[in-house]
């Protein structure tokens, strides 16, 4: 945990600032800026741990074990707390993983059991859902931040979406969650650098009021059940010219996979109290991505569109900016490593190529065969442009399949 962290944390029950208990059990990192690995945090009503450098400001039972474990010095069995490691030999093998500077994010994910993460991390970057959520977060991110204010993404797991904030926020984003393990994998692998706090989305946010210029969540608000306060605890988090953002959130109205608790458009609008929001359906920012931009955040949509898409966007902003048309981003050089898209079965070698697609599963395809908009059922590449991919860089032809996520920027070490 960096020190300059406690500038923006509070306790999310009495609102005071924390601050590292010097008499307890702690440790620091050997570097000049002194981030906190292990101890105990205070404020005005309680103590909460600080597990491999990442705050744990919730009171659900591994974090009050895991703070006992703490104070009794034990930093090693509070990770194995939070990470939720049912006995020894699983614990040692995660600890195994854990400390090679090899591992991938698959063997670590992999070490942590079969239940933890499902088995379609691989094509994340790809799917239709995050190729929305992606343009619309730099699109917004990169109006309000203007270069130097922070941005939080809440409810942002493994930090897939807090990657695309790496070079937009002042300081390294933060990325809040309550599975501790998922922040801990985005911090080494999805979103390396940023700063994970692990909280509960259903309690008041340990934030201090005006901390960010942009706050997010993407993927996750249907499955809140304290959405009024999230919103005006979203609201509370950004400054007087900040953003609000919810992306890919369930439309009740409209079925779709994996539906949660979702509300109504109108329903969405009404929980905001200090801005007033306007809403997307995805298809149209969809399409805008498809054709290869600008992304409209103009367009007024009516009711009856609303009501017809299975998953909305929601911004909220005093920033007239934000709601113009943008440019996409085109980037020529990874943030990561570009690699040919996972759903590509690849044959050929030498100067020609094949590649093929296919999906790991029909609930795969059913979910996300939108992608067939924009990732051709076969193509042919000369293989010596792919060897090129080694680089980083890419340019002339090799651009336009990163756009089509044909080629897939991916963090390092991923698979
Ligand atoms: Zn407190």
């Amino acid at each position: 945990m960096r020190p300059d962290t406690f500038d923006v944390l509070r306790c999310p029950y009495c609102g005071g600032r924390l601050s590292l208990v010097e008499s307890l059990y702690h440790r620091r990192g050997a570097g000049a800026a002194g981030e906190i690995l292990d101890g105990i945090l205070g404020c005005h009503c309680c103590i909460f741990p600080v597990v491999d450098g990442i705050p744990v400001l919730h009171l659900l039972p591994a974090a009050t074990t895991a703070r006992d474990q703490i104070q009794a010095g034990r930093a090693d069995l509070a990770r194995r707390t939070m990470f939720g490691l049912e006995n020894d030999e699983q614990a040692e093998r995660f600890d195994a993983v854990a400390s090679s500077a090899t591992a991938t994010y698959r063997e670590t994910v992999e070490a942590l059991g079969p239940n933890f993460e499902g088995g379609y991390f691989l094509y994340r970057f790809s799917d239709p859902t995050y190729i929305v959520v992606q343009a619309v977060v730099r699109a917004v991110a990169k109006t309000v931040l203007g270069g130097d204010r922070r941005a939080i993404d809440i409810c942002g797991g493994s930090g897939h979406v807090t990657r695309s904030l790496l070079d937009l926020s002042s300081a390294p984003p933060v990325l809040a969650d309550l599975y501790f393990a998922k922040v801990w994998l985005a911090r080494r692998f999805t979103a390396p650098g940023c700063e994970p706090v692990c909280c509960d989305g259903n309690a008041p946010m340990p934030f201090a009021r005006g901390a960010f210029g942009f706050a997010m969540c993407t993927d996750a608000f249907m499955y809140i059940w304290t959405k009024r306060q999230f919103v005006g605890e979203m609201e509370r988090l950004i400054d007087a010219a900040g953003a609000v953002l919810i992306g890919h959130t369930h439309n009740e109205r409209t079925w779709s996979p994996s539906h949660g608790q979702p509300l109504s458009p109108e329903g969405y609008a009404d929980l905001f109290e200090t801005l007033e929001p306007r809403i997307f359906g995805e298809a149209g920012l969809f399409d805008d991505v498809v054709s290869g931009g600008p992304l409209d955040l103009s367009r007024r949509e009516t009711a009856d569109i609303l009501d017809k898409n299975p998953a909305l966007t929601i911004i909220g902003s005093r920033d007239p900016r934000v709601f113009s048309r943008h440019p996409l981003d085109a980037p020529a050089a990874a943030e990561g490593e570009f690699r040919i898209n996972p759903l590509y079965t690849v044959t050929g070698e030498g100067p020609l190529m094949r590649l093929r697609l296919g999906f790991p599963s029909s609930d795969y395809e059913e979910e996300y065969g939108a992608c067939r908009r924009y990732l051709p059922e076969e193509l042919t590449l000369d293989g010596a442009l792919v060897t090129s991919l080694e680089s980083g860089h890419v340019s002339g032809e090799l651009l336009e399949l990163v756009r089509r996520k044909v080629i897939v920027d991916l963090p390092k070490r991923y698979y």
